[in-house]
């Protein structure tokens, strides 16, 4: 094994991320991979005071559907000490049909403070016959996923093996078939030879190494390990890592100092 963790980003877009981690056991990496899922802290609507509501959705079904908008924010400025003030930020919505439908949207949120919002603008909320109207009070609280999944920060959280191809003889007679059993963008046959593209994408089907067993190579190691993330749009997939080690980290220091104070 190796000796000091190292991470890696191999593939990253702007709602998800796919990381390189070596040099921790499975074990490490797994609770990583469920700290992203249950203990990363996020905000999201937790009480709502209904004022008016003539649409056709029932209280509870409005207010069920507005704790499940994800909102963007910094959860670390809702949670702890508030100065005394509740730790929760209020949005407002006030929407009314004229003489036409209307679909009710999560812009119409009016939030308090301008930091935290919907991740999207265009998520329906109602839809309102003419004259219909929704007025409400909604208060949205820090909160993490092992309470309720709308405080997931991750829609996807995976762990995968990563994988290591070893071209044993790009040259073999079957070499041209290992490379077509494969997916694209993995392995490749050209002027006669068997070469390895893109190692990360590697499913560890085996099919390369059933059509080609003296070509190719695959096998998977104890610490390298791939986790891979999409985020719900409230907190950017790569700093989702970041504050699961953190948490992860934070619950460790308070074990050690428990177990500090029982004078083992
Ligand atoms: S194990 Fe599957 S995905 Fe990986 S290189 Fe072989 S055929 Fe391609």
């Amino acid at each position: 094994m190796s000796e000091e963790p190292r991470v890696s980003v191999l593939e990253e877009d702007a709602s998800s991320v796919k990381v390189r981690i070596t040099g921790i056991p499975i074990q490490y990496a797994n609770t990583l991979r469920r700290f992203m899922i249950a203990e990363v802290p996020t905000l999201a609507i937790d009480s709502v005071a209904i004022l008016e509501n003539t649409s056709p959705i029932y209280d509870e079904v409005l207010a069920h559907r507005l704790g499940l908008i994800p909102l963007r924010a910094d959860p670390y400025k809702y949670s702890g000490d508030c100065g005394g003030s509740p730790c929760q930020v209020s949005l407002v919505l006030d929407a009314q049909a004229g003489d036409e439908p209307r679909v009710v949207l999560s812009k119409d949120l009016v939030s308090e403070d301008p930091d935290v919002k919907p991740v999207s603008p265009d998520i329906p909320i109602a839809k309102l016959a003419p004259g219909q109207r929704i007025k409400l009070e909604a208060y949205a609280r820090v909160g993490r996923g092992k309470e309720h999944a709308k405080w997931q920060p991750v829609a996807v959280s995976v762990l995968k093996p990563y994988p290591h191809i070893e071209v044993l003889n790009p040259n073999a007679e079957c070499a041209a078939a290992a490379a077509a059993a494969c997916l694209p963008g993995v392995l490749r046959y050209s002027k006669d030879a068997l070469r390895v593209r893109g190692e990360h994408r590697c499913r560890l089907c085996m099919d390369c190494v059933k059509a080609c067993p003296d070509g190719v190579k695959v096998e998977e190691r104890d610490d390298d390990h791939i986790i891979y993330v999409e985020s719900v749009g409230a907190i950017e997939p790569k700093r989702i890592i970041y504050m699961a080690a953190r948490e992860l980290s934070a619950q460790l220091e308070e074990l050690s100092r428990q177990l500090e104070a029982l004078e083992l």
